[in-house]
């Protein structure tokens, strides 16, 4: 078919929101949050409802056109950009977004695709509600591509990631058949669990309308406090001692390191330090209270849980196990505090463009908590007698095991590293690999680590995926050059 004739019957599908074909409109669409991939477009359509989607997919299908599927466009692998043909075509979720149903009972929540993730938030807490996926994209990434990435963020740790938290999808898969699997049941056993299948797929099997999620009492109070531990070792004691005191309440356990704060300090205006000097491992924690008891001032005029935890800080520091501690007294200070953590890729991403620096290698990476100290020092070692002037900018969540572990080149050698960085991020899953960690822990695969997946991941598994792949997706619409 050619151009004029894809046009117009794009055109004849009526959408309710015209195709996009003017490249000048494209920008946004075509550019990846890092700058790292830029791609073309044939159209970007932004179908409004499910029968929409269904329709596109159908033409696409008949006519073999290639769909690259998006939400927010804040991944970080270059998942949602397109290749540079401009064959493909964009779906854009972003006219998707209504907030389906909301059962305050049963606790759960129904929404479209392209509802952004920070407008859940909004909602369910009017109704004393929490909805715990959270991160640094969320005024702008949506439900249907945290879904598809599995994204993780800040509350893995008690709740898990966006997988855990889903009961329910509607899937368009790529001949235009609906798919309902959306349901509010915590148990369902029936069958193969496809929606597992479609969580975690980047759009490389179809595309998500529409799903159903868990929600969770929100908690009374939430107390933040920060701390300067001397070693990663010493933060996991930390991480130890508090789930002890408080089990089942750490919600989020942080690391923010010295060079982090360094990078911060150059690049958040305004940016109030919370302790007195720059942090060797900085760790930011969030801790939830459910009980009044625990939150109302006593007799004495203090707060019991903001007591117990300057009582075990205080242990903590007597024991060397802590150097420094703040809590913070207010939501202000706290929103401070969690607004640097959460620019951590954004600071980055400014301190490239100021540098000479001319690349930063970004590393996703998940290891079990008791190899993560080993790992990181087993890894300086090779970053440093890899190249000279090599800068490791780690920080994430420690809590579950997650470090984006990023390395800024070398900016008196070509490329920062000399063209062997490919070299180096191999040399560095190795290490990873050793441990028994994982290469990508919440980012996803992309464009940017699917030479690293066919390496590391099972031969078996691998090889399964593509059958999946080509069962579900014969004719290989399906975001192309993705994954696998
Ligand atoms: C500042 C910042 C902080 C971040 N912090 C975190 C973090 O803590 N944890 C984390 O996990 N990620 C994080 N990310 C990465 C990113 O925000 C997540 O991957 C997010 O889930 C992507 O959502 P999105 O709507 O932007 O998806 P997109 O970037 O638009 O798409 C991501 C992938 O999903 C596919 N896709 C999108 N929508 C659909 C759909 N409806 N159906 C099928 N496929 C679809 C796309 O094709 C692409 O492959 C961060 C990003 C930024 C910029």
């Amino acid at each position: 078919m050619n151009s004029i004739n894809i046009e117009n019957n794009l055109k004849s599908l009526q959408l309710q929101y015209p195709p996009i074909f003017n490249k000048m409109d494209h920008e946004k669409y075509v550019n990846d949050w890092r700058e790292q991939y830029v791609g073309k477009t044939y159209a970007v359509l932004r179908p409004s409802n499910t029968e929409e989607v269904s329709n596109i997919l159908k033409f696409a299908s008949e006519n073999n056109i290639t769909i690259v599927p998006q939400g927010g466009n804040t991944g970080l692998c270059g998942g949602a950009t397109p290749d540079k043909s401009g064959n493909s075509i964009i779906i854009s979720l972003e006219k998707m977004n209504k907030i389906r149903s909301f059962n305050k009972q049963a606790k759960t929540i129904t929404v479209d695709a392209g509802v952004i993730l920070s407008s859940i938030h909004e909602k369910v807490e009017q109704e004393d509600l929490f909805f715990p996926l959270s991160l640094g994209a969320k005024g702008s990434c949506m439900i249907g591509g945290n879904l598809s990435t599995n994204a993780g963020g800040v509350n893995v740790l008690k709740y898990g990631n966006s997988r855990e938290l889903c009961l329910g999808l509607e899937v368009v898969l790529p001949d235009g058949k609906i798919m309902n699997l959306l349901t509010e049941l915590k148990k369902d056993n029936t069958g193969y669990d496809l929606k597992n299948l479609f969580i975690g797929a980047e759009g490389t099997l179809g595309i998500i309308t529409r799903a159903t999620f868990k929600l969770f009492p929100l908690p009374k109070k939430i107390t933040t406090f920060f701390v300067e531990a001397s070693t990663i070792f010493n933060a996991l004691k930390l991480l130890n001692v508090l789930q002890l005191e408080f089990p089942g309440s750490i919600e989020s356990f942080e690391i923010m390191p010295n060079t982090f704060w360094v990078v911060a300090k150059n690049n958040i205006d305004n940016i109030v330090m919370p302790l007195e000097k720059i942090p060797e491992m900085g760790v930011l924690v969030d801790i939830s209270s459910y009980s009044n008891i625990d939150i109302r001032q006593n007799d004495k005029g203090e707060i019991p849980i903001i007591n117990k935890i300057e009582n075990i800080l205080a242990e903590c520091l007597e024991n060397n196990l802590i150097s420094d501690a703040t809590i913070c007294s207010n939501e202000a200070q706290s929103k401070a505090l969690w607004s640097i953590r959460e620019a951590g890729a954004e600071s980055e991403k400014k301190e490239l463009k100021k540098s000479n620096l001319i690349k930063c290698l970004k590393h996703d990476i998940s290891l079990p908590l008791e190899s993560i100290e080993s790992f990181h020092e087993e890894a300086q070692k090779m970053i440093n007698n890899f190249l000279p002037n090599l800068k490791t900018i780690f920080f994430g969540h420690l809590g579950d095991g997650n470090l984006h572990y990023n390395v800024f080149g070398n900016g008196s050698l070509p490329d920062g590293f000399n063209g062997k960085s490919i070299e180096l991020t191999e040399k560095l899953y190795e290490i990873v690999h050793k441990y028994n960690g994982s290469f990508s822990a919440e980012h996803g695969i992309g464009q940017l680590k699917k030479e690293s997946l066919k390496k590391h991941k099972n031969n078996v598994a691998y090889s399964l995926m593509q059958t999946i792949k080509n069962q579900i997706d014969p004719k290989g619409i399906m975001n192309p050059g993705k994954i696998l």
